[in-house]
């Protein structure tokens, strides 16, 4: 390793961050006091970590840095949202977007700049993937964040959900994204429920196998279909890991937290596409022993799509056909309008690799769950 090279401790979870510190001979509980002036009090000077010894401090000063990402542009709402773009390492940007509720703030962050998926409805897919967000560039999300909104100097936390229905797919970042997750529910980073963060999933079903070995946040599916005809045509991953296999998976790792937790189910309304009643009717067939919340999401336009969002009858229909068969069912509602930041209306550039004459392509970040 080039020993020039100072290692981001941003990137690390508890874990890693005792074992690096290991190799300083210095005892794990060293991890903990860096990862509360790193995530709890916004310190990223080694300098200003008063409880660390001078000679630590010092070998910390040549051996390591706290790299977090950049914000480089900000949208605040009338309705107390915000929106921000995020500088990433390889050059492309994203989103990240908070939204208060009363006493709840959601927090949608990005896992990928841009995605391989290319579902049919998403913005991020016609983008294409240009790279995997680092532990420190997903954590770094949350960092920010608490830092615009104060949260840092007031110990006022306003962050209380996070969701990872940003840009990306979480479960094709795997390795990052669970370290990131671990020092979300970190005492000594966030802190916050397991209840209380959600990763959102198109449907990676091998990841999904192996997630309750690393972690115990909470699961939302994109489903978007009652079958894998219709599914496959929204979400090509589905002719990969078919509708059945998905769910089989998700109830493993659903009946592996061992509470009452059931999966989200989200359903983008696409007007004539997947918004029929037969395809409602289809659905509460398709769930009926399938312990879960189902989470409508009227489709949000953007520019290189020919679809259009459902009307408010249409949606109201679907989620009565779906409410009269007994599912507990939300409709996701578009807040922040003034600044773009509903799902699909968000956009970031992607350095763009696959097409190579233009060097930006406009890509969009999907929200938001609040009602999760
Ligand atoms: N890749 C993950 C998480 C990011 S997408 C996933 O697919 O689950 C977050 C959510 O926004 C997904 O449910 C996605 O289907 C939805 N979404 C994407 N584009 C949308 C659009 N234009 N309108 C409404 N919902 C959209
Ligand atoms: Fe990727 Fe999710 Fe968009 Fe599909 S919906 S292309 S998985 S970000």
């Amino acid at each position: 390793m080039n020993k020039n090279v100072r290692v981001n401790l941003a990137d690390f979870s508890l874990g890693k961050l005792e074992a690096f510190f290991g190799t300083l001979n210095e005892k794990p509980f060293r991890a903990r006091q860096v990862l509360k002036w790193i995530h709890q009090r916004g310190v990223t000077n080694f300098d200003q970590m008063t409880d660390l010894s001078k000679s630590l401090r010092d070998a910390l000063k040549s051996t390591a840095e706290v790299k977090l990402p950049s914000v480089i542009d900000h949208h605040a709402s009338a309705d107390g949202s915000r929106k921000w773009i995020i500088q990433v390492e390889s050059g492309s940007s994203v989103e990240m977007v908070f939204i208060p509720e009363g006493s709840r703030g959601t927090l949608c962050i990005s896992s990928q700049a841009g995605c391989s998926l290319d579902c049919s409805f998403c913005a991020t897919g016609k983008q294409g993937f240009n790279s995997n967000l680092t532990t420190g560039e997903i954590i770094g999300q949350l960092w920010l964040a608490n830092a615009e909104l104060g949260a840092f100097a007031t110990e006022t936390h306003r962050i209380s959900n996070v969701v990872m229905m940003g840009m990306g797919e979480p479960l094709l970042n795997f390795d990052n994204v669970m370290d990131a997750l671990s020092l979300m529910m970190c005492d000594f980073s966030y802190g916050l429920s397991k209840r209380k963060v959600t990763i959102s999933t198109s449907g990676v079903v091998p990841a999904i196998d192996r997630l309750k070995d690393y972690t115990d946040a909470s699961l939302a599916i994109s489903l978007h279909a009652p079958n894998d005809e219709l599914r496959s045509q929204l979400v090509p991953l589905n002719k990969k890991f078919p509708i059945d296999v998905l769910l089989k998976s998700v109830q493993g790792y659903m009946r592996s937290l061992g509470d009452r937790r059931v999966a989200v189910i989200e359903y983008t309304l696409i007007a004539g596409i997947n918004d029929h009643r037969q395809h409602a009717r289809e659905l509460a067939v398709l769930l009926k022993t399938f312990p879960c919340k189902i989470n409508l999401i009227p489709f949000n336009p953007f520019l290189q799509s020919d679809y259009t969002r459902p009307s408010n009858t249409s949606v109201a229909n679907f989620r009565k056909i779906l409410q009269e068969a007994g599912f507990t069912v939300t409709v996701r509602t578009t807040r922040a309008d003034d600044i773009g930041a509903a799902c699909g209306q968000l956009v970031g550039q992607v350095l763009d690799k696959t097409r190579r004459s233009s060097r930006y392509s406009q890509g969009t970040m999907n929200l938001i769950s609040s009602d999760l």
